[in-house]
């Protein structure tokens, strides 16, 4: 008798002292996981486990709470295909929206049995001779045939080295993390960095602290926002007429498609953008001093581009400093600057982003020659097609390397892979395949490819960025269409894989 059907299911194998084992073990609740979740149960495949460290699913907008949190892709395109929303409140839905939209997805698709809320993953191991994983979480272990990493890529947030920092002697909190027991009324605040994040938060809080001052190290690229709330005749129309909703998707779709001439092609194209975000600026800024400091020097695009019409006013507000003196060191609950002088407070705020190019979950992932994933990629993370990894069989990973955008949705490449994904598991049950592994030299050529993209592009044009790894290799960024990716992962290409059959592997052997 094997130990599944000793085990039904994986938390009653465990507390009957066994090792359960699924065929996929997901690792992550974010669009990426739960997307993926929902794919598999629609292709009748419920032999799976979804493990999440967090106390509830929805991942990036489980995680950021902050005030003022919203995406920045209308919502539309900021969601599923094969599940539109025809009842979102704005054109670009708030943090509560989004997160509650994902937990109803996990919901109607029953994906609850599947989940485990409170598991940290802390190692994933690929045993060659059993041909599978044994994942470790803070709360149980699994095997399983296949393990996809779909972690995400902002969920790990960046503290930056600043001498002191870790013992600043008042409240401290990263914006993904955001403390919510913490008054801030009528306090003194520091804001470190001046990100996506921030820019929504600032203005939110300007109004409430008594003081703030707002850390600078580069001026971003700010456009007018045109976020406005949805009609109840849209979301009518919408509910009635679904294919109206396709349509406004579609076409908010190739207008941000058309943006990748200006960031890959012609950076002629952005001094149209810069124009307008510039006219914005001034628009809004009375002081001149304040406009000067707020300009950015670098090609717009290389960045993060931002959209807000609260920043600029909020900067203008008497309670509000723009520093754009570096920090030298925090001291008890003074922060000191690179000219001496200070500023004490008592919270900082950190909109410092994340741990994007070096993810710390490279650090559990150990492959076939039992190196992890960091020591594998210790001169740059590359993948094949974002998602397989030479030295780890059966793994994916989803939103991984070279898949990031500067001007489209994110869901629209996780739904790439995704497809990429199922075709595998396809694949792999029409030829009895037990195990997979990028091959090298594909994987090599995919990256080469990639690389030989980035030069003459706007995130190459000199500015320090979070797409950039420590090396300046643009790791994060597809420097093409996205129609492009999308078409590429199509269908999972056995040449491009080492294949083990099942009948090579030796079966898995398990309790009698
Ligand atoms: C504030 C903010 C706004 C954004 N706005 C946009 C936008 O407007 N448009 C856009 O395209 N993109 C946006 N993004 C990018 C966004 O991250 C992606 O669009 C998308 O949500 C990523 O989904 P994911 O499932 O890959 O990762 P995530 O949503 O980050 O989910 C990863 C999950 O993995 C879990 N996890 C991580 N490590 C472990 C571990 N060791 N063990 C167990 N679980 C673990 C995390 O808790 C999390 O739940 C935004 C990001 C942020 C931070």
């Amino acid at each position: 008798m094997s130990i599944i059907e000793l085990a039904p299911t994986p938390d009653a194998a465990q507390d009957a002292g066994a090792t359960p084992h699924v065929r996929i073990a997901i690792v992550g609740t974010g669009f990426a996981g739960l997307g993926l979740a929902i794919r598999l149960k629609q292709a009748g495949i419920e032999d799976f486990v979804l493990i999440e460290r967090a106390d509830d699913v929805g991942g990036t907008w489980q995680a950021n709470t902050y005030p003022g949190c919203q995406c920045d892709v209308p919502s539309h395109l900021y969601s599923f295909s094969f599940a539109p929303n025809p009842s979102w409140s704005r054109t670009y839905s708030r943090q509560p929206e989004i997160w509650s939209y994902l937990r109803d997805l996990a919901g109607r698709h029953d994906l609850h049995p599947h989940i485990r809320l409170g598991h940290e993953l802390k190692a994933a191991a690929w045993d060659e001779t059993r041909a599978l994983w044994s994942v470790e979480t803070s709360r149980g272990a699994w095997t399983a045939q296949i393990v996809v990493d779909a972690t995400g890529p902002l969920s790990y947030p960046q503290v930056p080295a600043i001498r002191g920092l870790r013992r600043f002697e008042g409240t401290m909190f990263h914006s993904a993390d955001w403390n919510h027991d913490h008054d801030l009324t009528g306090e003194r605040v520091a804001v470190i960095g001046t990100g996506a994040s921030a820019v929504q938060f600032v203005p939110r809080i300007a109004e409430q602290v008594g003081r703030l001052h707002v850390f600078q190290r580069t001026a971003p690229w700010i456009l007018p926002h045109t976020d406005r709330p949805t009609t109840r005749l849209e979301r009518r129309l919408y509910k009635l007429a679904p294919f109206l909703q396709r349509a406004v998707r579609t076409g908010v779709y190739w207008s941000r498609e058309s943006f990748l001439l200006g960031f890959i092609k012609d950076q002629r194209f952005m001094a149209g953008a810069e124009k307008i975000a510039t006219a914005h600026r001034r628009k809004q800024l009375r002081d001149p001093e304040l406009e000067r400091r707020t300009t950015p020097t670098f090609r717009l695009g290389c960045k993060r581009v931002l959209l807000s019409n609260h920043w600029y006013p909020a900067l203008e507000r008497p309670n509000v400093e723009l520093v754009t003196d570096a920090i030298r060191e925090i001291r008890g609950k003074t922060i000191v600057l690179a000219d001496g002088s200070e500023r004490e407070v008592d919270t900082i705020i950190l909109g410092t982003g994340f741990h994007v190019t070096d993810p710390p979950t490279a650090k559990l992932v150990r492959g076939r020659d039992g190196r992890t994933l960091a020591e594998r990629m210790s001169g740059g993370i590359q993948a094949y097609l974002g998602a397989t990894m030479s030295g780890l069989p059966n793994f994916f990973k989803l939103i991984g390397p070279n898949t990031g955008l500067g001007h489209n949705s994110m869901v629209f490449m996780i739904e790439a892979q995704l497809r990429y994904v199922m075709d595998a598991l396809r694949v792999m049950d029409e030829q009895q395949i037990a195990t997979f592994e990028v091959r090298p030299e594909a994987m090599a050529a995919y990256n080469a490819q990639i690389q030989s993209k980035m030069p003459g592009t706007v995130w190459m044009s000199g500015c320090a960025s979070w797409y950039l790894d420590a090396s300046g290799r643009n790791t994060t960024i597809w420097p093409d269409f996205t129609w492009r990716f999308r078409h590429r992962t199509r269908r999972f290409e056995t040449r491009a894989y080492e294949l083990r059959h099942a009948a090579d592997v030796p079966a898995l052997k398990v309790a009698a």
